[in-house]
């Protein structure tokens, strides 16, 4: 700051600030906050692009886990230390998503620092699913309530108002950009019930890599008839690569669905024994496109993975695919990659 320079003179403090006064600055409120950008700290990408998309550019948004890695067993590096220890707010998962980087967190914010579990906010314990991944004896519910757009919503609320509390004066704008995102999430919802009833009732059924859309099934109507990824997050044994097949046959699936993230040899081979397709494109954590890009973004990974599930089953997605999404700025978030 080129003020502090002309203090190095000599000149004494007392003139230096009625100069800044006189000229209309003061030394706290708005205009000290605004040199001090507010720093709000999230985990996986698809959060950390809702949290920007409400956030805007009122605060420098930062991700801790790396698109493209398991989320799942992510172990932050002890540089994770030193951005937790500079949030002004931190935004998880939560639902036992990110263990240690919430140990992690702990450890190192502030005094005063809110650390927010989403999940844990969004959803009640009689709500938790535990299921072929996340079984019940393990502990952990399954996670995954973004790839849900009724979940997403409410997600997308608690940003807004923790953002209003810890910068009231933009809560205006908070709430602005809130509404712009809730109104994506909702026409996203109203194209996804669209494409998703032009699938025959018998084939919304999904078997899935990863475990991801236990909520969504729930929620849309849909039938989660298994994940092949393991709860250890492991392979499955060949004893158990058997049994899948024989489901696969036995359900009459249209399709299996793996992930870019996961690529899964043995998904493939699962596909290929009992005679059906194999889909490799679904996306976890690993957002569309590179950070800055457009198409860089929670609704667009969302858009895609229910287009793929649609046509995959036999269903029509034009719904979805002609969606207009109207947040048309990539966010300013930063993503380790
Ligand atoms: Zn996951």
């Amino acid at each position: 700051v080129p003020t502090i320079r002309s203090t190095i003179g000599g000149l004494a403090l007392v003139p230096l600030a009625a100069i800044l006064l006189a000229s209309g600055c003061a030394f706290d409120g708005p205009s000290a906050r605004a040199d001090e950008e507010i720093v709000v700290v999230t985990t996986v990408a698809p959060l950390t692009s809702l949290v920007a998309a409400v956030v805007g550019d009122h605060a420098e948004v930062r991700g801790i886990v790396p698109e493209g890695v398991n989320s799942h067993t992510f172990e932050p590096s002890p540089s994770v230390a030193e951005t937790l220890a500079g949030a002004d707010l931190v935004f998880l998962n939560g639902l036992a998503l990110e263990e240690p980087t919430l140990a992690m967190a702990e450890a190192n914010v502030e005094d005063g620092t809110e650390i927010v579990s989403l999940g844990d906010l969004t959803l009640d314990e009689d709500d938790y699913l535990y299921d072929f991944s996340f079984p019940e004896e393990a502990g952990r519910p399954n996670p995954h309530l973004w790839v849900n757009p009724p979940m997403a919503l409410v997600y997308a609320d608690i940003v807004r108002q923790r953002m209003a509390e810890l910068d009231p004066a933009h809560r205006d704008d908070y709430q602005a950009n809130h509404d712009a995102l809730a109104a994506d999430i909702r026409a996203l919802d109203e194209a996804m019930r669209t494409s998703l009833a032009t699938v025959a009732p018998d084939d919304r059924k999904l078997l899935t890599y990863h475990d991801a859309y236990a909520y969504f099934a729930r929620d849309y109507g849909w039938e989660v008839v298994g994940a092949i990824q393991m709860a250890d997050f492991q392979e499955p044994s060949p004893g158990e690569v058997a049994r899948l097949i024989d489901q696969v046959r036995t359900e009459g699936l249209p399709a299996i669905f793996g992930s870019e993230v996961f690529p899964s040899p043995v998904l493939e081979h699962i596909g290929r024994e009992a005679g059906v397709r194999y889909i490799d494109v679904l996306r976890d954590d690993d957002l569309p496109g590179e950070p800055g890009d457009r198409e860089h973004s929670l609704l667009e990974l969302l858009r895609r993975n229910y287009v793929v599930i649609t046509e995959a089953s036999g269903g029509d997605a034009s719904a979805l695919e002609s969606l207009d999404l109207q947040l048309d700025v990539a966010d300013r978030a930063t993503y380790p990659q």
